[in-house]
């Protein structure tokens, strides 16, 4: 990977870490140790194709199926104990009280992210997130920024401001895809 920095505004920060995401997912889905040449042409095609618009983001639906079939464990950690529904953006940040914005979570969960931004408590947790929740979490923040007219601005500017999520917790390195999972374990 060359040095040169492959983002500058918000809508390239946010294809960047979901092109790293689609890598994530074709070598977790594969069973690789780790990457190789075919996953970085995915993620460089990805990228210029998100870009270019010739290619986009799934939509949320897609996701909404998924979480349909996982069922009520929390979409977390998998577990089945004191679920509730929970805020990816947090209702205090401004986060809405809408299908795309919530999500199944247990109690431990809930109450260890608290009011963090969902990459904050990734952070935090010092573990990836099923890569899952890392696209819906993309998605929202690819949609806000598109309804707020963020999308063309730089990644810095942003950073400065008040948003229901935090700009500097968007994943740009994803761990080797053995350390990765595409959705909770189902028990
Ligand atoms: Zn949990």
């Amino acid at each position: 990977m060359g040095k040169a920095k492959k983002y500058e505004t918000i809508r390239e920060l946010i294809f960047w870490s979901y092109a790293n995401l689609a890598m994530a997912h074709t070598a977790v889905e594969r069973n690789q140790e780790k990457y190789g040449t075919f996953n970085y042409v995915i993620r460089a095609k990805l990228f210029k194709g998100l870009k270019d618009e010739t290619m986009n983001m799934r939509t949320i639906f897609d996701d909404e199926k998924i979480k349909l079939q996982t069922g009520q464990i929390c979409n977390y950690c998998g577990s089945n104990e004191k679920l509730a529904l929970d805020h990816i953006f947090a209702q205090k940040m401004g986060g809405k009280d809408d299908a795309e914005n919530l999500i199944f979570a247990c109690r431990s969960c809930n109450s260890s992210k608290g009011k963090k931004d969902l990459m904050e408590w990734m952070n935090y947790r010092e573990e990836f997130l099923p890569l899952m929740i890392i696209r819906r979490y993309l998605k929202l923040v690819f949609r806000y920024c598109s309804e707020n007219g963020l999308l063309e601005k730089m990644v810095e500017e942003v950073k400065e401001m008040e948003l229901p999520f935090k700009v500097g917790y968007i994943p740009t390195k994803y761990p080797k895809p053995r350390e990765l999972k595409l959705n909770v374990d189902l028990e």
